[in-house]
């Protein structure tokens, strides 16, 4: 199952975003309710590996289950 990015959780870090094997972490526009940039997962690309989890900082950033509701998906 696709990982989610939790938008209003996210911090911008972009640590996700590089280590990501399949570059299907974007970074989404303006700023979220924290103030910070806010990167978002290609549920249709993503290959569920778990790295960006392994790697994101941020606890509760990133969710093993897909989830469109916690995660805005800019198209
Ligand atoms: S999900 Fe985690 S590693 Fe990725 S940008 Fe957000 S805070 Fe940084
Ligand atoms: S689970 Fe893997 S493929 Fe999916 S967004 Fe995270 S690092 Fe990329």
């Amino acid at each position: 199952m696709p990982h989610t990015i939790v938008t209003e959780v996210c911090e911008g870090v972009a640590d996700c975003v590089d280590a990501c094997p399949v570059a299907c972490i974007h970074p989404g526009p303006g700023k979220n309710v924290k103030g910070t940039d806010w990167f978002w997962i290609d549920f249709a690309t993503c290959i569920d590996c778990g790295i960006c989890l392994q790697v994101c900082p941020v606890e509760g950033a990133i969710v093993p289950e897909e989830r469109p509701d916690l995660q805005k998906t800019p198209s």
